[in-house]
């Protein structure tokens, strides 16, 4: 795992208490947390931190390339660390957002003239655990 210092410092971007607190939640968080989660998981180490702190802070890691944004829904946008390409997998039973790694469709050819910022392809139907499953990914033999 990279530091958030070192993150930062390679996107030119000063160092800041509210960055680096998102940086390290983000890098512990795999379950894809709204800006509300993120304010309220570190409001309680860190009480001086303001809701629209974490809003723009989010807004400005966004534009440089460093966390993107996850839009299924329409009402909340979820956030994660940019990282390995990978697709989502989202529940329309519990919310779960469940990461699906591998190669996207190959699309490289009609989007080569374009510049690709973010990138929502998903999946979405019912998870293992809604279907009472016992784990994903495992199939009968
Ligand atoms: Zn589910
Ligand atoms: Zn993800």
């Amino acid at each position: 795992l990279e530091d958030g210092a070192e993150i930062l410092r390679k996107h030119g971007l000063k160092m800041t208490s509210p960055r680096l607190q998102i940086l390290r939640y983000l890098q512990k968080q795999v379950d894809h947390p709204t800006a509300d989660e993120i304010y309220s998981a570190l409001k309680k180490k860190h009480p001086s931190l303001s809701r629209t702190t974490v809003y723009n802070t989010l807004d400005l890691l966004r534009e440089k390339g460093i966390v993107q944004a996850v839009l299924i829904t329409k009402k909340e946008v979820r956030y994660e660390l940019v990282r390995g390409q990978h697709l989502h997998f989202y529940c329309k039973v519990c919310g779960a957002l469940i990461e699906i790694v591998g190669d996207p469709p190959d699309h490289k050819d009609q989007l080569c003239d374009h510049e690709v910022d973010e990138f929502h392809m998903y999946y979405r139907g019912t998870c293992f655990k809604c279907l009472g499953k016992r784990s994903a990914g495992v199939k009968d033999k």
